[in-house]
This record gives C-alpha cells, structure tokens and sequence, in this order.
C-alpha cells in the first residue's frame, strides 16, 4: 500500500487511476486498478507528469495499426517522469527518490541486434504504453536498465516528461555531423521543432523550416530556423529554399 492525498485527504491505498483501453473499438476510459509490483531489475515510479504522443491519438482512434498491435486491457502512456518509490531487489544503481524518465522502448539485451548496438532494431521490443503497462497512471514500472535520471532544478516535471521524444529527436538529428551544414526541417510537429534546436546546438549553419500550421511556423521562428515556410501558401518549397540557400540544395533534410 502507498499514501495518496486524494481532495485533500491523505489515505492509504493498494489502487491507482489509469487511462486504459479496455476494450477493442474507440476510446478511453478512466479505470482503478491495482498498484504493480517491481520485479527484481525494475522500479515503481510514482508519475509526477505524463505527455501525449500522436501514438496515443492512434490508440484512442484505434486505427487500423492499433487494431493490429494493442491488446486490451492496456493502460497508455510512453512519456512521463517522476519520483521512484520502490525498487525490486536487483537494482544497481536508482534509488528511491531519484527523479527520473525513461526510454520507451524495452529491448530484450541478447538478440544479435541488442548485441551488436542496434537495439533499437530488436525484435523483442515491449513499448511502454503499446506493449506493455504504459504512464497514464498514477504509478508505472520499468525495467532500471530503461530510466533516465533528471536533474529537478533544471527540468520541472512537465520538461522532463519530453526527454522520451526528445531523445527521439537527438538521435535522429545527430546521426549525422551537422556542424555547418544547411539543413531543410519539413514537419513541424513537436518533434520537428525539437529537431531545429539540436541543429543549432550542435552548430548547424541555417535551418530551413516548413510547416502549415501557423502557430507550428511560428515556433519553428522561435526555437531558431533562419527561414520558416508555409507549405501551402508559399508556393513550390524546393524553389524558395534553394533560393535561400544561395542557389543551392541543402546538405541534410529531416
Ligand atoms: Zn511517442
Ligand atoms: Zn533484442
């Protein structure tokens, strides 16, 4: 049992509230259900904040790929941090009180994928929210080998819980050397505006952006791009970005 303080009301309880799919067709339900137990190698994290992937939107839609890969009941949810509360008996390094997100992606370690470092190819994956128990929920666990250690005085709860796409974005954009290259961003969706930050971090030299959007346009201005342009109203993009690349193709497109 854990103390939760529910309208003021500090009580002791076995249960917590989840977003859960739980039934074949479209939507949600709110549902109590029992807190899990770590395994000996994971850790209960108690959700401070959670954020919404256009893979939940699927979920909820229940399109076609959903129909294909989501089995009922299954609580949501692959972006979150918060605090650990309990770890299993195996646990190395998380503590109780580290204030942590985590990878989404559960990979098995002993496929020749996981082995020769391309883990994010392992046909064993278990997503967080897809496959497996996922962070819409007051409480989640994850294998320790998945957690991400944040620093809280840097990134309140609702900054933390991007690292998951955030790191998406990372690995991504920096998969190539981007130091004073030209690079064309289309899309920009979180993600993309993500992707126009690590460019100028890693000392890219313009950044050509395009979305439809108008507040996504004005945030790709905000988060940096050297040029920003509505796809459906500037006419053809290729043209006007070579136009303001010198005459030129840029070197990367994301
Ligand atoms: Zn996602
Ligand atoms: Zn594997």
């Amino acid at each position: 049992a854990v103390t939760r303080h529910i309208g003021g009301v500090v009580m002791q309880t076995d249960t917590m509230r989840v977003i859960r799919k739980t039934e074949a067709g479209k939507g949600l339900d709110v549902c109590e259900v029992p807190i899990p137990t770590p395994r000996p190698e994971d850790v209960l994290v108690y959700v401070e904040a959670a954020s919404i992937c256009g893979t939940d939107l699927h979920i909820w839609n229940w399109d076609s790929w959903s129909q294909r890969r989501i089995k009922p009941p299954l609580t949501l949810g692959h972006e979150f941090c918060g605090t650990i509360v309990a770890v299993g008996d195996k646990v190395r390094g998380a503590r109780v009180g580290d204030y942590v997100s985590a990878e989404s992606h559960v990979t098995c370690g002993i496929c020749y994928h996981c082995r020769t470092g391309q883990a994010h190819m392992c046909p064993n994956t278990e997503i967080l929210g897809v496959d497996r128990e996922g962070a819409f929920a007051n409480y989640v666990v994850v294998p320790e080998k998945v957690i991400w250690q944040n620093d809280r005085e840097k990134l309140p709860p609702e900054i933390a819980t991007l690292q998951e796409p955030f790191g998406n974005a990372v690995f991504a954009t920096m998969y190539q050397d981007l130091s004073g290259q030209s690079v064309a961003v289309l899309g920009c969706g979180p993600i993309g505006l993500f992707t126009i930050g690590i460019i100028k971090a890693v000392g890219g030299r313009s950044i050509f952006a395009s979305d439809i959007h108008p507040t996504r346009i004005e945030l790709a201005r905000r988060m940096g791009a050297s040029h920003v342009f509505n796809a459906e109203a500037d006419g053809d993009i290729v043209v006007d970005i070579v136009d303001a690349n010198g005459g030129y193709g840029v070197d990367v497109v994301l």
